[in-house]
């Protein structure tokens, strides 16, 4: 295994955040694992997977939470969040809705919509979300879990900002 007797400089722990059914878990998912489960059931036990990635020759272990069907706005917990240095605000380009709960989840934390894929579907203009990301300050990028389209940039992004501020 690449990881085996590696030493480990920094841990970071994310959470993902956002409605039910956006695709959180096929993220992470793709990102941990570059798997892509097409009859994924909603998230039973495990509670987070780490990947081990190389920002600025420093070995950093990204500790990335999933919920357990805890999406209901303000039904999880504060331990999902303890220790969290950063979070992908997760939601779907083809659910409206799952866009305008954002702020309300940003009101919790911060951070990124899923399904890049499905285009001829879409309810959320890129506009639209870019602008949402700009007046509140967070970064903002489409995946695809699916196409595994900026999944990998995306949870970079997250790390590598996070490591600036503690390095
Ligand atoms: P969660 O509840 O937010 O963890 O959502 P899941 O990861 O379980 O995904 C919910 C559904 O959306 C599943 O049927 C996934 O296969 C599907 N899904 C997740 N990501 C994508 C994606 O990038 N593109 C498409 N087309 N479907 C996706
Ligand atoms: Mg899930």
């Amino acid at each position: 295994h690449g990881s085996y007797n590696q030493k480990i400089d920094y841990v970071f722990k994310i959470v993902l955040i956002g409605d039910s059914a956006v695709g959180k878990s096929q993220l992470l998912a793709r990102f941990s694992r570059d798997e892509f489960n097409v009859d994924s059931k909603a998230t039973i036990g495990v509670e987070f997977q780490t990947k081990t990635l190389d920002i600025d020759h420093k070995t950093v272990k990204a500790q990335v939470w999933d919920t357990a069907g805890q999406e209901r706005y303000r039904a999880v917990t504060s331990a999902y969040y303890r220790g969290a240095l950063g979070a992908l605000l997760v939601y779907d380009i083809t659910k409206r809705e799952s866009f305008d709960h954002m702020a309300r989840w940003l009101s919790e934390l911060r951070e990124h919509g899923n399904k890049s894929d499905l285009g001829s579907l879409r309810a959320v203009s890129t506009e639209d979300a870019k602008e949402f990301a700009q007046s509140q300050n967070v970064f903002f990028m489409e995946t695809s879990a699916l196409e595994a389209t900026n999944v990998e940039p995306a949870f970079v992004s997250v790390l590598t900002e996070i490591y600036r501020i503690v390095s």
